[in-house]
């Protein structure tokens, strides 16, 4: 055993500030290192405002997630979701622990193929593929989850053309108990176009029925949604053997388990009432286990969680511009980063840290971006300490979705820092210059010459 490494004690003041009905508010608390690593470093080398992914946190996520499942069921594979956030380095981390890829356009599974997946281990979802994007992923003896009649006798024709089966799953839509019942991705299972699909599946002889798949929603906070999921899906498979003799080989149960982020208007914070992924494992496996499958035909589970495997673990670090008192008396901090690198504050109230200690004195502050429209607010109302032009802040939990859905709009987007689990910062994307901007514009020749 290597010999532990001693840490001296540190004494820490503790600032409690108003409290709430779990205690202290800690909203306030500095954070000022991730991962062992300072943030003002951070910000030092790399600029500001800037994204830091924690390796370790990654990892820790997955290994948890997995375990919670495979613990309570013997067939479980995750996929990554690409677009919740499809960097190459961060797909690489879940592939590395063993993770297969999720994707939903052309592109996704682009990048998928280039990043060593195997194509068997591509699952290609969506309601866009071309048939170009369908023929390459039949040849490639990808999964191809199938979400509209369309696209299914398309799917038949090139099996015709290419003179092979395809591999093929549905996407089923249904009732869970939760509204709106996102029904417009998939056949819905209420009204028998489930069935239908399936039976027009199996009636033909080019097409193959490996799985069932859906994804219900995102951000669920009804573990018991996943349970009526579960057990919809699971009596489809079993009717699929009863009728046609076929073992389904595999239910995929999609995304959408909640990161630990606030919703808007939500009462309580998320990191107190969000469900832990062993809650949602829970149901997902008993409604698997007690479905009904005779062992040997007990289906292989698949899980496309996104968000709740990497929001946490992601981070946005960022310099306050200026201050300034509203009409009404508010108080507002303009910080230098906006909606446009933080799409997801349209929809949650993410908790932001500043990034050094100050006193235990605490206001009521509007926080926003830099960005010249109205909308740019990334909080419409936060206890923080006073805020210096210059001083730092980070906000959490926004590893999910804001880096593929950011654009640049005014501003550039920042670089992108990877901790790794020896605690050094690597850049896996560059911030960007205007050559990225421009790179791909062209000038008609007649606009060259101007003359002012
Ligand atoms: C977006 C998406 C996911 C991931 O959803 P999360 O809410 O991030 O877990 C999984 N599967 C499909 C088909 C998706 O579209």
């Amino acid at each position: 055993m290597s010999k532990k490494q001693y840490e001296r004690p540190v004494i820490q003041q503790l600032r409690t500030g108003i409290t709430s009905k779990f205690g202290a508010a800690f909203e306030s608390q500095a954070l000022t290192h991730i991962d062992g690593v300072a943030v003002k470093d951070l910000i030092k080398e790399f600029g500001s405002p800037l994204f830091v992914l924690s390796e370790r946190k990654i990892r820790e996520n997955f290994k948890a997630a997995n375990r919670s499942f495979k613990n309570r069921y013997p067939k479980v594979q995750f996929a990554w979701s690409y677009k919740t956030n499809y960097l190459n380095a961060i797909c690489k981390v879940f592939h590395q622990e063993g993770s297969w890829a999720e994707v939903v356009s052309r592109f996704e599974y682009d990048k998928a193929i280039k990043n060593g997946v195997p194509p068997s281990k591509i699952i290609f979802n969506g309601p866009d593929k071309t048939d170009k994007d369908l023929e390459l992923a039949a040849s490639n003896h990808s999964p191809i989850h199938i979400d509209h009649f369309d696209e299914l006798y398309r799917l038949k024709e090139i099996a015709e053309k290419l003179g092979r089966k395809i591999k093929v799953a549905i996407r089923v839509n249904m009732d869970t108990g939760v509204y709106p019942v996102w029904d417009r991705f998939g056949f819905n299972y209420e009204n028998g176009q489930a069935w239908e699909a399936i039976q027009k599946i199996i009636n033909s002889d080019t097409l193959d029925l490996v799985g069932l798949h859906t994804h219900i929603g995102t951000y669920m906070l009804t573990p018991n949604a996943y349970a009526v999921a579960s057990s919809k899906l699971c009596y489809l498979a079993i009717n699929v053997k009863k009728s046609f003799g076929k073992v389904v080989e595999y239910i995929d149960m999609g995304g959408g388990f909640a990161s630990k982020n606030t919703l808007k208007g939500m009462y309580l914070k998320g990191v107190d009432v969000v469900p832990s992924v062993d809650e949602y494992a829970d149901a997902i496996t008993s409604a698997f286990l007690n479905a009904g499958f005779p062992t040997e035909d007990l289906p292989f589970l698949y899980l496309e969680t996104g968000r709740a495997l990497i929001d946490d673990a992601g981070f946005l670090l960022g310099s306050v511009i200026a201050n300034k008192r509203l009409s009404d008396g508010r108080k507002a901090t303009i910080m230098d980063f906006g909606v446009n690198i933080m799409f997801t504050s349209f929809w949650f109230d993410h908790k932001i840290s500043p990034a050094q200690q100050s006193g235990g004195y605490t206001e009521d502050t509007v926080l926003y971006g830099p960005l010249c429209m109205n909308i740019d607010v990334l909080r419409e109302n936060i206890s923080l300490p006073p805020l210096n032009t210059g001083d730092q802040v980070v906000v959490h939990h926004v590893g999910a979705y804001n880096i593929t859905q950011s654009m640049q709009f005014i501003s550039m987007r920042p670089a992108i820092v990877l901790i790794d689990r020896n605690g050094k910062a690597n850049v896996i994307r560059k911030l960007e210059t205007l050559e990225t901007l421009e790179k791909d514009e062209l000038m008609p020749e007649y606009l060259e010459k101007i003359d002012l």
